[in-house]
């Protein structure tokens, strides 16, 4: 019993800094997102998409989190985003905390939009509250399209799912149907994405979903 103290009492802190973060997005009209997703399933890369897409339209800016390493972080910032690398030294998701010591180096005033890119993972990370206005999960074709049956947790609790990598259907069993349809019954609020972060297929849709909260 001791213990499920320790946790209910982190998880009010988290949600009480995730309010915070929540109220300074708010007053400077940032607009943040959580995506979510397993290793691989391509986070970092529909983030720098995205970041294409909307170019001219609306400033991005973003903060990766990794178990370890920076090398997220140097892409994104190749693309001229200002980005935030967060190492969660082996830890399996992000908090509000951490989200909180990214946007005090942020340039806040320079950012419309804000990608978070979460640690690579199904289950935890839709547990913590990070302050953000949207949730995300990206799904690829070469995970299968079994995973809304593994991970309920994460796909009825999002906002909008992206199906990553459609360029490589030809080439997998993936049911596209069956899955909608498994999303649709988790969740049939979700918004469906389906892009090719490889060939830019769907992405414009997506990216003006994004646009269309920001205005
Ligand atoms: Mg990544
Ligand atoms: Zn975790």
């Amino acid at each position: 019993m001791a213990e499920m103290k320790v946790v209910e009492k982190i998880m009010a802190a988290n949600d009480q800094i995730a309010e915070q973060n929540r109220r300074l997005l708010d007053e400077r009209g940032i607009v943040t997102v959580n995506l979510m997703a397993s290793p691989g399933a391509g986070k970092t890369s529909l983030i720098l998409c995205t970041v294409e897409a909307l170019r001219g339209r609306l400033r991005v800016g973003a903060i990766e989190g990794d178990t370890a390493s920076r090398v997220d972080a140097d892409r994104v910032a190749t693309a001229g985003v200002p980005v935030v690398q967060i190492n969660t030294g082996g830890g399996c998701h992000l908090d509000a905390p951490m989200v909180r010591y990214a946007l005090n180096r942020l340039p806040l005033d320079e950012i419309d939009l804000l990608l978070i890119e979460n640690v690579g993972n199904l289950v935890c990370p839709a547990g913590f509250a990070l302050g953000e206005h949207v949730n995300v999960v990206i799904a690829s074709v070469p995970e299968g399209d079994d995973k809304p049956y593994k991970y309920p947790g994460m796909f009825s609790v999002v906002d909008a799912v992206v199906i990553n990598k459609t360029d490589l259907l030809p080439y997998l069993d993936f049911d596209m149907v069956a899955f909608r349809e498994l999303i649709a019954g988790l969740n049939p609020e979700a918004r469906i994405f389906e892009v090719s972060c490889k060939t830019g297929e769907g992405i414009e849709a997506w990216a003006d979903w994004l646009a269309g909260m920001c205005s």
